[in-house]
């Protein structure tokens, strides 16, 4: 028998699904995922996380760095970073996902600006933890490129520039590259222009959450694996190996937080699917550049984004997988031949001298958007619910933030990063179903559709205010 008393076969065939993932997942070395032992029985803590993604163990993390007395416990349904920690895009960049327009209407102007900083901040504070606590995350902090590639395309990241200098982002944050100087930095094609931001740090997603599980649990937090929360109550959670009883509940869920009671609306799970190419030789690497390993994406509406990792591939991600009926989550759903070979078109597009390499990896998982965009984190003491979501793409450097926050709020301590404006708000439930599904997979196609159109004419499309008032 192995843990938990799982047969040996049984486990031998988990640790195979663990692995192979993502391509993350597949070049972690020396860690064969075998999980942790599940929760024992029923269990009396002052904290329990539900969900070992970033969200959960940076919560653990400053919890314990602030109070090392608190007792903690992690419950996971799988194994510590097997949701979208572990598969990401690896972008650990201070994009936040509600636009600085909303923030200053829901608070101050000062507040936006305020929560700006602070994700500028939460770059360099990853990398601290990361060197601090031996992380080796291949974390490197070469910024982002956004391309413009079309006319259309042109307008809108340039009035993204515009936008982000009103915003009070100086020099030393954006800078405006011509066509020259942006292809001089990678060999994109039809280049007309660039804004580089030096404040992004590429990591290795899944050595990041698996190095920080084991820093957490080095600091005395226990991570029950293959543990499922199946209800909570005042006081605690219920789960399929005991209840553990809980002055604190951290959900810590994030796209899978649908699946937990009560919550079925309180975001929708959309997919985006990634694929990675082997080790591309030098002589490709040097027709492409790209040697400030920045990550880069284009002005296009269904995103796509790219890194380059440390052992020399691409790994490329985008949107364009519908969303499932009923928020339905499934592994069938992270390999989708058709999303996965219109990316593979983008990338030969993007980068025609990669064409003839291999694509090694196809994998995806499910992000978490709330029906007004925002991301919020928040505590509400008198029902002891903790919580932290919405970072729709964004939440490599976000669920940091999310962690210092929470950490702040359930020690009770009143600090800049808990007068931010995304602290307590609450985003309103998604529509019933069948509503959802045609809205949600409607807004798809309108952006797909604005894309071709502006491709074709060169033209900003008309089409695209009807997505803004869709997304608000
Ligand atoms: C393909 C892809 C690419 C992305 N690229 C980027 C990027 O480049 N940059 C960026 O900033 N963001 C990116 N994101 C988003 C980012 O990865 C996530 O926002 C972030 O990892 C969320 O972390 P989390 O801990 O909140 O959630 P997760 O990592 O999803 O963790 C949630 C955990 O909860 C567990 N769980 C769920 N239900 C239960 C239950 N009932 N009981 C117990 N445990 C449960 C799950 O098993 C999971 O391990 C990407 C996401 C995807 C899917």
């Amino acid at each position: 028998m192995g843990t938990g008393g799982v047969s040996n076969e049984r486990l031998a065939g988990a640790m195979n699904r663990y692995r192979t993932l993502s391509m993350w997942h597949d070049t972690v070395p020396g860690d064969d995922f075998t999980p942790r032992p599940s929760l024992p029985g029923d269990l009396d803590v002052d904290v329990c996380i539900v969900g070992a993604g970033y969200t959960g163990l940076w919560t653990a993390y400053y919890l314990k760095k602030a109070d090392p007395s608190l007792r903690l416990a992690i419950v996971e349904k799988e194994i510590a970073g097997f949701g979208a920690s572990g598969r990401n895009g690896g972008w650990c960049s201070p994009y936040f996902a509600t636009a600085a327009d909303k923030l200053a209407q829901a608070g101050t102007r000062d507040g936006a600006i305020a929560l700006q900083r602070e994700m500028l901040n939460t770059i360099a504070e990853v990398g601290r933890v990361c060197d601090d606590e031996s992380i080796a995350a291949d974390y490197h902090r070469g910024g982002t490129l956004t391309f413009a590639r079309t006319p259309a395309q042109l307008v809108s990241v340039r009035a993204e520039f515009d936008h982000l200098s009103q915003w009070g982002f100086g020099d030393e944050d954006i800078q405006w590259l011509g066509a020259a100087e942006a292809c001089a930095r990678v060999a994109v094609t039809s280049v007309l222009g660039a804004i580089f931001s030096p404040h992004c740090a590429r990591v290795h997603p899944a050595k990041l959450v698996r190095g920080l599980a084991r820093v957490v649990e080095s600091l005395g937090v226990p991570i029950y694996e293959r543990t499922t929360v199946t209800d909570r109550t005042r006081g605690g959670v219920s789960t399929t190996a005991g209840h553990v009883k809980a002055d604190v509940t951290v959900r810590a869920t994030e796209g899978y937080t649908v699946a937990l009671p009560q919550l079925h609306r309180a975001l929708i799970p959309v997919y985006s699917l990634m694929l990675a190419t082997e080790p591309l030789a030098e002589h490709v690497w040097e027709q492409i550049g790209w040697r400030g390993e920045e990550c880069f994406s284009d002005g296009r509406r269904m995103l796509v984004y790219l890194a380059r990792t440390a052992d020399g591939r691409i790994a490329m991600g985008g949107r364009g997988a519908p969303y499932h009926f009923g928020s339905h989550i499934d592994a069938r759903f992270e390999r989708e031949p058709r999303v996965h070979g219109a990316l593979y078109r983008e990338l030969c597009e993007l980068l025609p001298a990669v064409k003839g390499a291999a694509v090694t990896h196809r994998w995806g998982g499910p992000i978490g958007i709330a029906r007004d965009w925002c991301s919020s984190v928040g505590f509400d003491r008198t029902l002891g619910d903790a919580w932290a979501l919405g970072y729709v793409g964004d939440g490599v450097a976000t669920s940091n933030l999310a962690g210092r926050t929470l950490a702040d709020l359930i020690t009770g301590r009143s600090t800049p990063l808990t007068a931010l404006p995304w602290v307590g708000h609450h985003s309103q439930q998604w529509e019933p179903e069948p509503l959802r599904w045609i809205g949600v997979n409607a807004a798809q196609w309108l952006m797909a559709g604005v894309d071709k159109v502006e491709t074709r004419t060169g033209k900003p499309s008309r089409r695209a205010k009807l997505i803004d008032r869709f997304v608000g």
